[in-house]
């Protein structure tokens, strides 16, 4: 299957069977420049476990790698790179254009005219939608969601006056 760790290329860097230029590694993480980049100095965060989907990932390092990319964005951005803004990306999925099944985390930077980016159509792919369909919506998300807002956030939620 696509998802086995037999066939998995950032085991094979992980483990040393393929070679990789080693930005940044600790005991959860390593990270490093893809072969194939938006732009130069285009960064892939990996967890050292194979873990396909980010469900497959735990929670501490879905964490880590968050951290981790507030760094590598920031170094991204001193570096002599050409560098206007920065793109975060992940492919969860492929239906969502995941291409290799090992959860990854793009950080890359952006300028004008670098003729990347997602290509679409305002008025095609874009879904009307009311009021009435996204308070809808959010109440069905919300009665899935695994988290209490107020246990996570209390000293942020903003008081009713
Ligand atoms: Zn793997």
């Amino acid at each position: 299957m696509k998802e086995d760790k037999e066939n998995c290329i950032f085991c094979d860097i992980i483990e040393g069977r393929s070679p990789v230029s080693i930005v940044y590694e600790d005991d959860k993480i390593i990270v490093f420049p893809t072969i194939e980049p938006v732009n130069a100095s285009h960064m892939l965060i990996v967890p050292k476990i194979h873990a396909p989907y980010l469900a497959d990932v735990d929670e501490e390092t879905t964490l880590h790698i968050i951290k981790i990319a507030r760094e590598v964005s920031e170094a991204i951005r001193k570096s002599k790179y050409q560098c206007e803004g920065i793109n975060w990306f992940l492919a969860d999925g492929e239906a969502a254009e995941q291409e290799v099944f090992h959860f990854h985390f793009h950080v890359y930077p952006r300028f004008k005219g670098d003729g990347f980016g997602f290509k679409y159509d305002r008025s095609k792919n874009f879904i009307r939608t009311t009021r009435q369909d996204l308070d809808y919506i959010a109440n069905e998300i919300k009665n899935l969601l695994q988290i209490n807002s107020k246990e996570h956030f209390t000293s942020n939620t903003p008081k009713k006056l």
